[in-house]
C-alpha cells in the first residue's frame, strides 16, 4: 500500500509575511488529517520561517527548485545542502522551469541525484505539451522525460508528478481517462527501467488544475497516489478539502 501525498506548490506567490499568514491559517486543519502526507512548497525566502512553524506538526515543507552543486560560484542559486535541514522534498523539472528557464532532462537528473545525496525526496515533474498530445506523442515525450530524469538512479523513493502542461493553471484538468492511461504507462516504464518493487512503491502524483471538485476522481485511480496542487494550494479551505478527500480515498 502506497502512502498518498498531496503537495502544494505556491510558485512565486506570497511575501514572507503573507506566506506566514497563509501557513498559519492552514496548518491546524492540515495537521489533524491522517493517512496522507502533506507538503507545502513556499518560495525560498519563506522556507526558514515556515519550516520553523511546521516543526512538530505532521506537515512537511518542500522546495520548488534547487541547484545540483554543493556550493560555489552560482549566483542566485540555492544548494541541496542549504535546503536539506529544512526541506524533506524538492520539486524538480517543473514544466515552468523547463519552459521558462531551459531546464533539460539531464539537468533534472543531476538534481534528482543531488537531492537524494543529501536525503531529500525529489518530486520529478513530467508532462507533455498540447501539441504532443494532439499528435499522439504524449507517452513518448513523458516516458522519455521520466527515464532521463531518473537516469541510472534506481534508488528509492521515486516520486513522479505527471502534469500535462496544457492542464497547469488553465482550469482544464486532464480527463480521468488520460490520467489513468498515462499513470499506468509510467508505472510500467518504472517497472522496466528500475524494477518491479520500485515500480510498486513509486508514488505517482497528478497535477494540473486539481481542485476540491475533481480530486476524488483522480484519487480513485489505482495508479494515482496523490496530487501536486498549484493555484488551489493558495486557498486554505480548498487545499484542506483536497487533502481531506485524498485521505478519505486512501481508507
Ligand atoms: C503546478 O503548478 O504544479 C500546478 C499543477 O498548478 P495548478 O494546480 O494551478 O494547475
Amino acid at each position: 500500500m502506497r502512502n498518498p501525498i498531496v503537495v502544494g506548490n505556491w510558485k512565486m506567490n506570497m511575501s514572507i509575511d503573507a506566506g506566514l499568514k497563509l501557513a498559519s491559517s492552514m496548518i491546524p486543519g492540515l495537521d489533524v488529517i491522517q493517512g496522507v502526507e502533506k507538503v507545502i512548497c513556499p518560495p525560498f525566502v519563506g522556507l526558514g520561517s515556515i519550516g520553523d512553524m511546521l516543526s512538530g506538526t505532521s506537515v512537511s515543507v518542500g522546495a520548488q527548485n534547487m541547484h545540483y552543486e554543493e556550493d560555489g560560484a552560482f549566483t542566485g542559486e540555492i544548494s541541496p545542502a542549504m535546503l536539506s535541514p529544512i526541506c524533506k522534498f524538492v520539486i524538480v523539472g517543473h514544466s515552468e522551469r523547463r519552459q521558462l528557464f531551459g531546464e533539460t532532462d539531464d539537468l533534472v537528473n543531476q538534481k534528482v541525484l543531488a537531492a537524494r545525496k543529501v536525503g531529500m525526496k525529489p518530486i520529478v515533474c513530467v508532462g507533455e505539451q498540447l501539441n504532443d498530445r494532439n499528435t499522439d506523442k504524449a507517452k513518448e515525450v513523458v516516458g522519455e522525460q521520466l527515464i532521463n530524469g531518473l537516469g541510472n538512479s534506481v534508488t528509492e523513493p521515486i516520486l513522479v508528478a505527471y502534469e500535462p502542461v496544457w492542464a497547469i493553471g488553465t482550469g482544464m484538468a486532464a480527463t480521468v481517462e488520460i490520467v489513468e492511461d498515462m499513470m499506468s504507462y509510467l508505472r510500467g516504464v518504472i517497472r522496466s527501467n528500475c524494477g518491479s518493487r520500485e515500480s510498486e512503491e513509486a508514488q505517482l502524483l497528478y497535477g494540473g488544475s486539481v481542485n476540491p471538485a475533481n480530486i476524488a476522481d483522480f484519487m480513485a485511480l489505482a495508479d494515482v497516489d496523490g496530487a501536486l496542487v498549484g493555484g488551489a494550494s493558495l486557498d486554505p479551505k480548498a487545499f484542506n478539502t483536497i487533502v481531506n478527500i485524498a485521505a478519505d480515498a486512501a481508507k
